[in-house]
């Protein structure tokens, strides 16, 4: 089944009878040639890549949920490449021509909105800072404005401008940037890699990882055991268990990251828009709720939601910001499970066991990196070689200290990045 506007327009003049499911449901194989454990965002780009670009067959994705059960359906959707770092610059702005396309791609209304994200910034320092990354963000191929105040102003007239303890000095603007919706994000994934042959099983949990003279051969599920020869782990908070299945300590901590969503309101904020003075970001769904969040709850945790101090400080810093966000209503909070690396970056790699693959790490950001993820832990899985924008996220740089990328520079805790 293909969408169009004229089977839209069809089916909405006949009943709507004529969808089918987006993907099948099939029951496990005893055996395939890829398992990919974890159907979140990353999962599903990795076996549709492996399936599409890559030509592989017999692939099984488990989850141990449902789809769109994970980060990927309680993210804030924003998308944006604009990072500093030489390894990491290049591998977001390949994913941000990825989410251009993707759409067309699969054949799916992503929702995919290049509204244009807007980072502010409040001193002298901060201004420097922001240029610097700008001009990094323009050397690496892709787009980055600065806008003074009057020109912010008639843009956003509705910030605090003002404030007396931190005044809005101007701001950097990435228009390629955006928003896309998550879970459509997931749907549209798990549809393509089902029409590439992949089967999507969920309710399915990975309970242990075999592993016989170094070589992986499979993995124990609550649903029998299945053999691979080979495993791609991509369970984003759930990696250090997982992990932990096949003997590996990660060099990873879960933590909470929540996020808020206000009664829907009339179109007011068309663009992304990030506090620079403390972590706070907001942006407008199309059903009119501000979606808006901060920093991590700072405690470990497998909880999928947060408590109220972090809530609090979220709540200050949007005020701080924009006094009259105090007006709306917030209808719900969540949170979702982060796995945090020391640098902020992430890992795509192979691990010391033949044949088992892992990709994580992405913590707060990992929603922007889909497309990219998918696409390189793919051509990794099937190459047994690293694909060249994410040549440098490999596991044993915590391990050597050589070619960590610590993009917010905020040295080796978990929680601060
Ligand atoms: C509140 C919040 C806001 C965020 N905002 C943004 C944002 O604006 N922009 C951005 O780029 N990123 C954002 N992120 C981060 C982003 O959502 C994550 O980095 C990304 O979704 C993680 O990858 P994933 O989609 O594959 O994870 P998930 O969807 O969590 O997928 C992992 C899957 O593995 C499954 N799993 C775990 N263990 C097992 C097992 N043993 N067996 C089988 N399956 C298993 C889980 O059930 C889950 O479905 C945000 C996250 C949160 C929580």
């Amino acid at each position: 089944m293909r969408f169009s506007g004229f089977k839209v327009l069809k089916e909405g003049l006949t009943g709507n009878k004529g969808w089918s499911p987006h993907w099948r449901s099939p029951d496990p194989k005893t055996e395939y040639d890829i398992v990919i454990i974890g159907g979140g965002g990353h999962g599903l780009s990795t076996a549709y890549h492996l399936a599409k670009e890559y030509g592989a067959k017999n692939i099984a994705v488990l989850e141990k949920g449902y789809i769109g059960g994970g980060n990927v359906g309680r993210n804030t959707t924003i998308v944006r490449a604009n990072y500093f770092l030489d390894g990491n610059s290049q591998f977001y702005s390949h994913s941000l021509k990825k989410w251009e396309n993707i759409e067309k791609e699969l054949n799916f209304n992503a929702m995919v909105s290049q509204r244009g994200q807007i980072q502010l910034f409040h001193s002298d320092a901060q201004r420097d800072a922001t240029i610097r990354r700008g001009n990094s963000i323009i050397n690496q191929g892709d787009e980055a404005e600065m806008l003074d105040v009057p020109t912010l102003k008639k843009m956003v007239p509705y910030l605090d401008f003002e404030n007396a303890r931190f005044p809005i000095y101007g701001g950097m603007i990435a228009r390629r940037s955006g928003t896309a919706r998550h879970d459509a994000v997931a749907w549209g994934y798990a549809r393509g890699a089902d029409q590439h042959g992949v089967d999507i099983i969920q309710n399915c949990e990975v309970t242990g990882i075999d592993i016989e003279g170094g070589v992986v051969k499979g993995v124990q599920t609550t649903r029998g055991a299945i053999k691979a020869k080979k495993v791609g782990i991509v369970v984003a908070g759930r990696s250090g268990q997982v992990a932990a299945m096949a003997g590996m300590r990660l060099p990873i901590e879960s933590h909470v990251l929540q996020a808020f969503v206000t009664e829907g309101l009339k179109p007011i904020v068309d663009h992304v828009i990030s506090f620079g003075m403390g972590h706070f970001y907001i942006s407008q769904s199309d059903k009119g709720g501000l979606v808006f969040g901060g920093d991590l709850d700072f405690y470990a945790s497998y909880a999928q939601r947060g408590n109220l101090p972090m809530m609090e400080h979220v709540m200050e810093a949007g005020m701080a910001l924009m006094p009259a966000i105090g007006q709306a209503k917030v209808l719900r909070s969540w949170g979702g499970i982060m796995d945090m690396t020391p640098d902020g970056s992430p890992i795509i790699d192979k691990t010391h066991i033949d044949g088992l693959f892992i990709d994580c790490g992405w913590c707060y950001g990992g929603f922007k990196a889909v497309p990219a993820s998918g696409d390189c832990f793919a051509h990794l899985i099937h190459t047994g070689r690293p694909h060249k924008v994410a040549e440098r996220y490999r596991l044993d740089r915590f391990r050597t200290g050589v070619g960590l990328m610590d993009e917010e520079g905020t040295g080796s805790q978990h929680n601060l990045h």
